[in-house]
């Protein structure tokens, strides 16, 4: 062997012996601890607290050396949402003015003028009729609805209106309109509803970082929330809601598998790193991005959700919101080596309809294989939503293990040797 043959062979060692990347509990500890912090006041939108998170997690994939997305200068991904406050309400129906108190709106445009039923599709809550049930698939209704809910239900008519009347946050402001109205009419024979609201407009932030794959037009997207409810009523003294497990956990999980797949040679496909803010407030971060990015050129949607505790039935279980939807669940336990000890599965809260309800379901709506994954128990989890999800209620070696596993699962689908089937939008409720 000649000195030239010897380096070339050299080389060949390194390469061949370049230890695995390792994804360990000390990293995944000091992220999650960083993010679950009282000093980050339990990441409510529009916060210090929250800032500081985003501040983080892009120092975090600046360290890595992740690239930013194509169209932003950083990783930081501003856009406007807006807030309607009502100033004036006027509803005739029938040649009579409704009452105010018999009027509850939820709408997304500045300025509503009905004049007569051609501009709205009228949907009648009779006195039997459950508005309790209809009225979820109601807010989902595309275009104008004007709902007329019979007076037995004034009860429930009078929670909807507290409901509708608090100040929320929109996207876009040609989104649907709802108006229902509380009366024992079921006939429209003519109407009028005026109705006018003061615009404020506020900024939200998603952090976003890229490794550029050899296949620039087929992406995978690895994505958590950063935001969580904030401060809130207190207990025991302690009024900081950390969300430590929703979703510190899964936004450790990202910066994670960012480092995880950036010390690995070049991938096959593009894998985009987003951690969303607003899961918690109407899902506005997620609803962007998938605004952002070809629904047909994102090939996975990998969401984590609340990996910090093993179930309480199956703790090797790491169970995938709409299993049945894609075979995304099948190709990631195919990617799984054996003696992990874990093993991907369905979700085992069907009724919950936890499929809708993260933020993989914005892309899921776009027909994109995007799925949450998760391990905690969301029947019996005494910590959700509480001032108790701290950083302590969490088994740091299971979560490690659970971001080993999801890196392990994904790699055929980053490799490109595997490809999930797509969700049919049109089967989704
Ligand atoms: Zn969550």
């Amino acid at each position: 062997m000649n000195y030239r043959n010897l380096l070339v062979f050299a080389a060949f060692l390194t390469l061949a012996c370049a230890p695995e990347p390792e994804i360990t509990s000390a990293e995944v500890e000091r992220v999650l601890s960083t993010l679950s912090a009282d000093s980050m006041q339990g990441r409510d939108i529009f916060t210090p607290g929250i800032a500081m998170a985003e501040a983080f997690i892009q120092s975090e994939f600046a360290d890595i050396g992740l690239e930013t997305l194509d169209g932003l200068d950083s990783y930081a991904q501003r856009f406007p949402v807006y807030s309607l406050a009502a100033e004036s309400q006027r509803v005739e129906l029938n040649g009579r003015a409704v009452a105010e108190d018999r009027i509850a709106a939820s709408v997304s445009q500045e300025s509503i003028r009905w004049t007569s039923t051609d501009d709205v599709n009228v949907v009648v809550v009779g006195p039997d009729h459950d508005l309790r049930e209809q009225f979820s698939s109601l807010r989902r209704q595309d275009g104008n609805s004007l709902v007329l809910v019979h007076d037995n239900h004034e009860q429930f008519f009078n929670n909807v209106r507290m409901f509708m009347s608090r100040p929320r946050y929109t996207l876009d402001l040609e989104g649907s309109n709802m108006v229902m109205i509380l009366t024992r009419q079921t006939d429209v024979t003519s109407l009028t509803v005026e109705m006018d609201y003061a615009r404020t407009t506020a900024e939200l932030t998603n952090v976003v970082g890229v490794i550029p794959g050899r296949r620039s037009d087929e992406v995978v997207l690895f994505s958590a929330h950063h935001d969580h409810v904030g401060i809130g009523r207190p207990v025991d003294g302690d009024s900081i809601y950390n969300g430590a497990n929703d979703d510190a956990s899964g936004t450790t999980a990202v910066i994670a598998l960012a480092r995880y797949f950036k010390q690995l040679r070049q991938p096959e496909r593009t894998l985009v790193f987003a951690t969303f803010t607003a899961e918690e407030r109407g899902g506005f971060g997620s609803q962007y991005l998938s605004r952002q990015m070809d629904p047909d050129q994102t090939v996975a949607m990998f969401n984590i959700e609340m990996i910090g505790k093993p179930g309480a039935e199956n703790p090797n279980l790491i169970w995938i919101t709409g299993f049945d939807e894609t075979d995304f669940g099948e190709i990631l336990q195919q990617g799984l080596v054996e003696d992990s000890g874990y093993t991907f599965g369905a979700d085992p809260y069907p009724d919950q309809d936890l499929f809708y309800r993260s933020d993989n379901a914005a892309f899921a709506r776009l027909g994109v294989p995007a799925h949450s994954i998760s391990t905690t128990s969301m029947d019996s989890d005494e910590d959700y939503h509480q001032a108790s999800d701290e950083i302590e209620t969490l088994d740091i070696d299971h979560m490690t293990m659970t971001v080993k596993a999801i890196a392990l699962g994904a790699m055929p689908i980053v490799s490109g040797e595997a490809t999930p089937t797509r969700v049919n939008p049109s089967g989704l409720n």
